[in-house]
């Protein structure tokens, strides 16, 4: 049988970290084992439930390279098949109608707990017969009342729980509306889902969704139940850690191949690899080694999985991802010409904000010197400035090499150290004082450019 995995967020808010690590797992492993990745959104909950979160969700999944074979399915157009579910229920006498009123309930529940037992629904209209369909009422299904209701979680083995420890769980309530335990069994059974992988906040409904499988005919997928990801100090990871919806990584840079890393070493791992490229995931993934033990968000070994990845991201792609950021301040920016200046910058830059800074240089008109800049562009640097102009103009060629020669002669000439006369010359060239290398950059902007920008900012450090 091939596998069939499915992400199935609810679209009450933007995609985290969290959900983003769950869609991979399943991602990572239908693609694995040459199956099925199917995408269902959870809209029953029609409050909470909001499109801006649904398109959020589906950016979220695009961006980080996640493709799914079939959907989005939403639960809020599936209504009919989850009806028909609940009569089948109801006409097999697996399930039945509830008219306990909420005051009923809430006092039974404070009896309960004043006499020191667990809260649970006292099973009143479990076996009356006398109910009227047209009152009020939620459809209970019927947990059985002995014995025990076992699952195998792949990684934790077999789970037990008492059925006396387990409530009749409501399926539908008054309004007509259905609950998530019965519709999630409903859905993965009928779009036959093979796999659950799923956070360990959700281990608790694992048993009641075991249930309805039985009591619906169905068979069980295998389910994984993943640890939650914590922040460093070990608390439960939130915006204290920093940002949580996955596109802010987006936002600042961050490459959708690096964030499929870190999510994917958040609770799985191979030996002690740390760098993985999206192929080498998908090859190696297995839910065997995913782990029980809790999941930590390092924001530094992000960060330094974007240095790793943009050092071996093709500068082409690069380019390609850095010329939107580029384009907000170089409206003429093109590809190609950006493409030029990626070799300078793919060594140095921890984010491709940093890439696009970086690339500044080569498009700026005018040299508009910031202040560190401005303090180097004053007459007792004139002389490091016109030994530049001139070794340019004798220059027949401008190799990086030659010209870092030249310099070097240059600086012993004027008895100052290489930098003395670099920094200067970065700040007449560029206007600022970090920038990449002054040769690499004199070599890509050409002779005419160099000498333009030289001579530009050499004249005004006379004026
Ligand atoms: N909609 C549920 C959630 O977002 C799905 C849980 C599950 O995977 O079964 O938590």
């Amino acid at each position: 049988m091939s596998v069939v995995t499915r992400f199935a967020p609810s679209p009450t808010g933007n995609l985290h970290l969290g959900g983003a690590r769950t869609a991979l797992f399943n991602w990572l492993y239908a693609r694995n084992q040459k199956g099925k990745f199917i995408l269902r959104i959870e809209d029953t909950d029609k409050e909470r439930s909001e499109q801006r979160f649904t398109d959020e969700i589906l950016e979220s999944l695009k961006w980080l390279g996640m493709d799914w074979d079939e959907g989005p399915h939403f639960q809020s157009q599936r209504t009919a098949l989850y009806e028909a579910k609940v009569e089948q229920l109801l006409r097999e006498g697996k399930a039945y109608r509830c008219y306990c009123t909420k005051e009923e309930l809430d006092a039974k529940r404070e009896a309960m707990m004043a006499a020191g037992k667990k809260a649970m629904y006292d099973r009143t209209c479990r076996e009356r017969a006398d109910g009227d369909p047209a009152k009020p009422h939620v459809v209970r299904y019927k947990t059985p009342l002995t014995g025990v209701t076992s699952f195998v979680d792949t990684l934790r083995g077999v789970v037990e729980v008492p059925n006396e420890e387990l409530d009749d769980l409501i399926i539908r309530r008054t309004d007509g509306s259905v609950i998530y335990n019965f519709v999630v069994v409903v859905d993965d059974a009928e779009m036959g889902v093979t796999n659950v992988v799923r956070g360990d906040d959700h281990l608790a409904n694992t048993p009641k969704q075991v249930n309805l499988y039985k009591g619906l005919g169905y068979a069980p997928p295998k389910f994984t139940h993943v640890s939650m990801i914590l922040g460093p100090d070990k608390k439960r990871l939130s915006k204290r850690h920093g940002a949580e919806a996955v596109l802010e990584y987006r936002q600042a840079g961050f490459l959708p191949e690096a964030m499929v890393n870190m999510l994917a070493r958040m609770g799985w791992g191979h030996g002690d690899q740390e760098v993985f490229s999206r192929e080498e995931l998908v090859s190696l993934f297995s839910i065997e080694n995913l782990t029980l033990s809790p999941a930590v968000f390092d924001k530094e070994k992000l960060a330094w999985l974007n240095v790793q990845h943009i050092k071996r991201t093709p500068d082409q792609k690069l380019a390609e991802m850095a010329l939107p950021l580029v384009l907000k301040k170089h409206p003429h920016a093109t590809a190609d010409g950006l493409l030029k200046v990626i070799p300078l910058l793919k060594e140095r830059s921890r984010t491709l904000i940093e890439m696009a800074d970086g690339a500044d240089f080569y498009f700026i008109a005018e040299i508009a010197p910031d202040a560190s800049a401005a303090k180097l562009l004053v007459p007792g640097n004139l002389p490091a400035i016109e030994g530049a102009v001139g070794i340019i103009e004798q220059s027949s060629e401008m190799a990086h090499d030659t010209l870092n020669t030249r310099f070097k002669e240059l600086a012993q000439k004027l008895g100052k150290g290489m930098k003395d006369v670099a920094q200067p010359v970065r700040a007449a060239l560029t206007g600022r004082t970090v920038s990449p290398g002054v040769f690499e950059m004199m070599e890509l902007l050409g002779r005419d450019e160099t000498l333009r920008r030289l001579k530009g900012s050499a004249e005004k450090m006379r004026g």
